[in-house]
Order: C-alpha cells, then sequence, then structure tokens
C-alpha cells in the first residue's frame, strides 16, 4: 500500500473558539472549509480504521474486541478473495482502506491509507475491447479467451483534493457537532438557539487542531455530546 503524503508535514488548522469561561464550555467554534472537510470525513470512515486510529482500549464500546478477534484469529480461517490472499482479507477487515477517493480526513492527514492513492489494477481482453474484469484470467464474455491485460486505474488527483465543502464560507461548529454555514443562522441567531443570554463570561480563543487532535476528536466524538469542550478545554 503506497502513502505518498505520508512523508508530507500534516497541516495544522486553526479553529475558533468562543468559551463561556464560567461554565467552562464552548458555546460555538468557527471554522474554514478544511476542518469541516475533516469533520465531515468522519462519515466515511469504516468501523476498522477507526479502532487503528484510536487503539483497542481507546476505542468506546465493544469494537475494539471484535478488532481484537479478527487479530487473533489465525489467517487459515479467512478465506481467500480473487483479489486477495487469506492473510490480506483479515489484514483488510483489520485495517480498511479507505472507501472514498476524496477521504484525506481532511487535510489533516491522520496516519491512514487511503484507497485513493492506491493504484487499482483490471484485467482486459487483448483480443476485444470493451470489457474488462477485477479478477485476473476471467474468461471475456466476447471471445472467451482469459482477459489477462493488465490496465491501471489512476484516481485523479484533481477530485482527491476538492474535500467536501466550499471554501466560500465560514461555518459554525457547536459543541455537540452541529455544523452549518454561519450565514444560515447569524451569531445572534445562534447564540439565541443555544440559550446563551450572559455575554459576559464568553472569552474568544484560538486553537489549532493537528493529527493528535484530529484523533481525540474523532474518539470523543463517539461517546460525548461536548466534543469541543472536552478536547480543548479539558486541560484547564
Ligand atoms: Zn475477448
Amino acid at each position: 500500500m503506497v502513502q505518498p503524503r505520508g512523508s508530507r508535514v500534516s497541516a495544522v488548522f486553526p479553529l475558533r473558539l468562543l468559551v463561556d469561561e464560567k461554565k467552562k464550555k464552548v458555546v460555538f467554534a468557527e471554522a474554514g472549509k478544511d476542518l469541516v472537510d475533516f469533520f465531515f470525513s468522519l462519515m466515511l470512515l469504516p468501523l476498522g480504521a477507526a479502532v487503528s486510529l484510536l487503539g483497542r482500549e481507546s476505542t468506546p464500546g465493544s469494537v475494539g474486541k471484535l478488532h481484537e478477534s479478527i487479530s487473533n484469529l489465525d489467517s487459515s480461517y479467512f478465506s481467500k478473495s480473487p483479489s486477495a490472499s487469506p492473510s490480506e482479507v483479515k489484514d483488510e477487515l483489520k485495517s480498511p482502506t479507505l472507501p472514498c477517493p476524496r477521504l484525506r480526513l481532511g487535510d489533516l492527514h491522520l496516519p491512514y491509507p487511503r484507497s485513493s492513492v492506491r493504484l487499482l489494477e483490471v484485467r482486459m481482453c487483448d483480443n476485444c475491447y470493451g470489457f474488462a474484469s477485477e479478477v485476473y484470467d476471467a474468461k471475456c464474455p466476447s471471445c472467451r479467451r482469459e482477459m489477462t491485460r493488465t490496465l491501471k486505474l489512476v484516481q485523479p488527483s484533481a477530485v482527491e483534493e476538492k474535500g467536501f465543502v466550499k471554501e466560500l464560507v465560514a461555518y459554525a461548529i457547536t459543541d455537540d457537532l452541529s455544523i452549518a454555514p454561519l450565514s444560515t443562522f447569524s451569531t445572534l441567531a445562534l447564540m439565541k438557539r443555544l440559550k446563551v443570554t450572559d455575554l459576559a463570561p464568553l472569552q474568544e480563543r484560538t486553537v489549532m487542531v493537528g493529527v493528535e487532535q484530529g484523533i481525540k476528536i474523532l474518539g470523543i466524538s463517539l461517546r460525548s455530546k461536548t466534543v469541543l469542550s472536552d478536547v480543548f478545554l479539558s486541560e484547564d
């Protein structure tokens, strides 16, 4: 599995928090496209990938045990697929490649392989064109010869770079990870919805979100409705 971005230094993004210093709670945060891409990308993360990133012991619930069972089960119990050996099938269950070419866990580059960077290979018939298979030496449906000519599919990097949301606006992120463009609800409407009545204890803080915080956000978002407070105010 190739990871061309592995050597690249992971980006760090600023997140502006509006903090209620009295209640020690994040009221809401303001973020740009990159961080919103990161938050949204968590939806596409397979459970096996989440366990790999968080570590079995730190994964909430029993999913860690499920992951451990796969690890403990000898490769000989797994069946092979047309494109993978039993031990590769086992590895894919433990650490599945990310399914979406646009999923990079944002620019945060959480240390996890992505399928977008893996070359996909298909086999074609040498005799007639128009047929391809993911299975090596499958029979061509037209001339019945074995399809053995290898074609490599490359995911366009332009698509990969786009992420999920538009860059034009700033986004508001509440403590329970409700995310919307700041323009949709004005700051005032948002404060009303969050029942903020006392403005005196409100302070602005800017925190940096990098890989370490990204993994923390992933873990805490699985069990908490006050994610931003838990991640960024826990050291206070
Ligand atoms: Zn053919």
